[in-house]
């Protein structure tokens, strides 16, 4: 089945869904929010934070939040809690924590 992400909803039957790992439609990757299936939690403390942004590239899920020169946040709802950016981060600016938040 070759659904097209953006045409299902709630109402949707189990036989109109796309097959799992599979996105059918260009752009639609931000709709899934991965996030919800994250083991772990990156806390970000910003005055640890020197912008120096060795974090972002690496994140698989681009959910290292940047504009304007500046590191915002983690985007939770699409951050599955790797762990690489606390690892690359060489100011302890972000830390895991177990579980979902
Ligand atoms: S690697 Fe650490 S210090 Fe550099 S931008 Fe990321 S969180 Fe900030
Ligand atoms: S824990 Fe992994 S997915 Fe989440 S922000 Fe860090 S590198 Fe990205």
């Amino acid at each position: 089945m070759r659904t097209d992400i953006t045409k299902i909803t709630e109402k949707t039957s189990h036989t109109g869904l796309t097959e799992g790992m599979h996105v059918y439609n260009a752009g639609t990757s931000r709709m899934f929010n991965t996030g919800e299936w994250r083991n772990n939690t990156p806390v970000y403390q910003e005055d640890k934070c020197k912008h120096c942004f060795l974090c972002a590239p690496v994140c698989p899920d681009s959910s290292i939040m940047v504009k304007d020169g500046k590191l915002l946040g983690i985007d939770l709802d699409h951050c599955k809690g790797c762990g690489i950016c606390a690892e690359v981060c060489p100011f302890d600016a972000i830390t895991m924590k177990e579980g979902i938040e």
